[in-house]
């Protein structure tokens, strides 16, 4: 007779979560590594930063469980009040903040088909329905996902700019969308490459959340200000939301030197100037380098760029992988974002642009 196992079973939902895989981070052979797979900033971090994080010492006493240096920090810079924000431990701890306090069972929570995969973990871990909205174009369908909302909706999720399309939708599209929701749903616009946007139309959507109960908008560290490491993120939203989501915030979720880091590293404004401007430069470089050898990329407003490959036996995007990987170049497979043939690159130093577009030039032959 076979022995029934009794054991823990984790919530429903939990185990229809697929693991997220991050960027690989090594190569293969002795080539310098350029490691492109994770929108990190070739700069790296502010020195101020650096200085800052550095003056942490003192590890045998707790940090401010409020973070209040940081969110002073952003909120003088950014112009906001210090009490409609909310830092996390990256942007993904906010996300998922926003999903354990609104989403339960049987409800459902909308993202794009190529959106950001943290949103569906955490709708499955809060235990609700994901939806998926189809994109335009490889751009967020405004009126997709109004035709998806019902009275159980409880979060929209939009990338903005989205990863790892690289799209965005205009301030107008984004404001027609949350006129067209109910006044229950939350409408969350993750803006983490927003630093790197600059175009008339676009905002990453502070003047909305100023005016509506409903709007969070997310910030991170972990691009344009080359903080990934010390995982610092925030929310800017309506002090009702920001309440509840500090009422199940772990009490000390932002350790001590991430929030010294985090505000050197806000107050350094000059700093983002140069990534944006070093990204300002290459990316066009990278694109038209490749577009010239004929591969399709989509066009992109982040500090990241989405690949197309031919459908061509050995030329395919695993392929280019292979080959980029052994010149010493990681970029990101996107399978897992419902791209087939594609891989995504982050902008990276002169030196590792040049070196991949040398190696697709070589792999295209
Ligand atoms: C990188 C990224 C984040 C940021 O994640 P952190 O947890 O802050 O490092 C959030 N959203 C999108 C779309 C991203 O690409």
């Amino acid at each position: 007779m076979e022995e029934q196992v009794v054991r823990p079973v984790p919530r429903a939902g939990v185990l229809a979560i697929d693991p997220y895989v991050p960027g690989k981070a090594k190569a293969n052979g002795g080539h310098k590594l350029h490691k492109l797979s994770s929108n990190e900033s070739p700069l790296g971090a502010s020195p101020k930063a650096l200085k800052a994080y550095r003056t942490i010492s003192e590890l045998q006493f707790y940090p401010d469980g409020s973070a209040g240096e940081l969110r002073t920090a952003i909120s003088e810079v950014y112009g906001l009040n210090p009490d409609h924000i909310i830092c996390g431990c990256g942007s993904d701890e906010v996300l998922s903040l926003l999903a354990y306090a609104y989403l339960g069972e049987g409800d459902e929570a909308i993202y794009t088909t190529h959106g950001f995969l943290v949103y569906k973990i955490a709708i499955h871990a809060a235990g609700a329905i994901p939806i998926v909205a189809p994109e335009k174009d490889l751009k967020t369908d405004v009126d997709a996902i109004l035709e998806r909302v019902s009275e159980k909706t409880k979060i929209i999720f939009v990338a903005n700019p989205n990863n790892p399309t690289g799209t965005y939708i205009p301030f107008d599209e984004v404001k027609r969308l949350h006129t067209g929701l109910p006044k229950t749903c939350i409408l969350v616009l993750d803006a983490a490459y927003a630093e790197y946007v600059r175009r008339n139309d676009y905002q990453s959507g502070i003047e909305l959340v100023a005016n509506c109960e409903n709007v969070v908008m997310t910030r991170t560290f972990s691009k344009a200000y080359g903080l990934p490491a010390l995982r610092v993120g925030w929310a800017y939203g309506p002090e009702h939301i920001i309440d509840a989501l500090g009422r199940i915030r772990g009490p000390f979720n932002m350790n001590a030197a991430a929030i010294a880091a985090g505000a050197a590293a806000v107050r350094d404004q000059a700093f983002i100037e140069q990534a944006v401007s070093h990204n300002n430069k290459w990316l066009p470089w990278v694109v038209n380098q490749l577009t010239s050898l004929g591969l399709d990329v989509t066009p992109s407003v982040g500090n990241f760029i989405l690949i197309h490959f031919p459908e061509d036996e050995g030329k395919r995007a695993v392929d280019a992988d292979a080959f980029l990987l052994e010149r010493g170049c990681v970029l990101r497979q996107v399978k897992a974002y419902g791209f087939d043939n594609a891989l995504r690159m982050s902008i990276g130093s002169e030196e590792a642009n040049r070196d991949v577009v040398a190696a697709l030039t070589e792999f295209l032959k």
